[in-house]
């Protein structure tokens, strides 16, 4: 290699830098215009400069897009947090009122101990006549105390006092209308003779009744 050679290939960083003092770039300019091995030299570097620019550049654009992915994936990972969290408030509320409508329609009518069988058959003729589809189902009054100590769980030989001789509690039926018509029923039957008393939750809010139901 050419003395002249090595100093204008010392140079050629500078020179592409543009960081050189005007003598040294006249002299590197006039070297590559007739040294063709240091011209050769030259154009490498400017390719591998461009490679290199072209490497930051894409990695620039990978650090951009892995950010916006990353932003995303937070944002969508906080959306599907909020409508998990939705999903189970609107479950949660179609149960409460579903259950509200299928169980808060059951009305219990408690019936007098010397009722007769013509005052019963008044009072399911009264409550079909405003509900067809109402159903009856007969508790006596054995059923309603062994239903009691079923409810006094270890307390029920609070009740061992009562028997069949002495048992306090009424014959019922729980009527399963709906809703909105037990109202009307109650109003029916609470002035009907054989009738004592009559108990329902259609009047409760579903939210206290839900409550009532499985807290308390
Ligand atoms: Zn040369």
């Amino acid at each position: 290699m050419k003395r002249e050679c090595e100093i204008v290939q010392d140079l050629l960083f500078g020179y592409q830098d543009g960081t050189l003092h005007e003598a040294s770039k006249d002299l590197v300019e006039e070297h590559l215009k007739k040294c063709e091995e240091c011209r050769r030299i030259f154009s490498e570097m400017k390719k591998d400069e461009i490679e290199v620019d072209k490497k930051e550049e894409q990695e620039q654009e990978i650090d951009y897009l892995k950010k916006v992915n990353k932003k995303m994936s937070r944002k969508n990972s906080l959306l599907m947090v909020i409508g998990t969290i939705l999903g189970i408030i609107i479950l949660l509320n179609v149960g409460i009122f579903v259950y509200y409508y299928s169980e808060a329609g059951k009305v219990q009518i408690y019936l007098n101990d010397d009722i007769t069988q013509e005052q019963i058959d008044n009072i399911k003729n009264s409550v079909l006549k405003i509900d067809e589809n109402a159903k009856f189902e007969y508790y006596s009054k054995e059923d309603a105390l062994n239903k009691l100590k079923e409810r006094f769980g270890d307390n029920k030989e609070l009740l061992s006092g009562y028997g069949e001789d002495n048992n306090p509690l009424n014959t019922y039926y729980v009527l399963d209308t709906n809703v909105e018509k037990a109202k009307d029923i109650e109003n029916i039957l609470k002035s009907m003779q054989g009738v004592k008393k009559i108990t329902g939750f259609y009047d409760t809010n579903p939210y206290i009744f839900m409550f009532s139901k499985f807290i308390m």
